[in-house]
């Protein structure tokens, strides 16, 4: 029986999580499934949920366990999740980590392990605020060491015809709540995932995602993760 991945990124803002979950994707055949991502398109949709999801994130602040659970729960109910996904961005609470194991329990599953990417709050601070996004096709981009100009956007149109803005939440204050934010809910989440050896840390600072990625799949070979065939 495949050992396919069923992971959480877990990880400062600002980590990575976002670009080595991408890149796990491409090399493993999973889906990725971040729930940043997902409230930020659901914000947008101009509904009474859309304008109260925004509110919670343009704040820095956490959405409702609740409201986060079901939206997650569904995706991961999807046929092409059935054979594995990886996470980013949840679990945010310990509520959230007991109640995504219940879920996979009941559908026979375990999560094999939660990737905590380590960064310095110094080097956290730097790479958010120069942090920019394509609103149009997703792809991000940090204005010190992955300039727009060098790589162009997903859907290979030229960089000057897209639109590349910094995130509400990525400006100086609201990265300092969400720094907080970070700081008050991580330590029981690591501690959920390390009670029963499932909390796999990997520390970023000064690499480059190819090196961080390396450090990833050596990770994922000591927890006996192969790709999808
Ligand atoms: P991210 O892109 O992962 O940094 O998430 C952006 C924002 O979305 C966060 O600051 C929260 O407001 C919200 N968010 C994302 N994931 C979760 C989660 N698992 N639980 C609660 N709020 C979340």
């Amino acid at each position: 029986m495949p050992n396919n991945p069923r992971l959480v990124f877990f990880g400062p803002p600002g980590a990575g999580k976002g670009t080595q979950a991408e890149r796990l994707t491409e090399t493993y055949g999973v889906p990725h499934i971040s729930s940043g991502d997902i409230l930020r398109d659901g914000s947008r949709s101009g509904t009474e949920l859309g304008n109260e999801i925004a509110s919670y994130i343009d704040n820095g602040r956490l959405v409702p366990d609740e409201l986060i659970c079901r939206i997650i729960f569904e995706e991961i109910a999807k046929p092409a999740c059935q054979r594995g996904f990886v996470l980013d961005g949840f679990p945010r609470s310990v509520e959230q980590a007991e109640a995504l194991d219940e879920i996979l329990a009941g559908r026979g599953f375990r999560l094999q392990g939660a990737i905590e990417l380590e960064l310095s709050e110094a080097e956290i601070t730097d790479r958010l605020t120069a942090r920019r996004w394509c609103e149009d096709c997703g792809a991000v981009f940090n204005l010190k060491f992955d300039p727009p100009e060098m790589r162009g956007c997903k859907r290979g149109r030229p960089i000057s015809e897209c639109d590349i803005v910094q995130r509400a939440d990525d400006t100086a204050g609201t990265v300092q709540t969400r720094l907080k934010v970070y700081r008050e809910t991580a330590g029981p989440i690591i501690d959920y995932y390390a009670r029963d050896g499932r909390l796999y840390p990997i520390v970023t600072n000064g690499q480059s995602p190819e090196e961080v990625f390396r450090q990833l799949q050596n990770t994922l070979g000591e927890m006996g993760v192969v790709p999808v065939q």
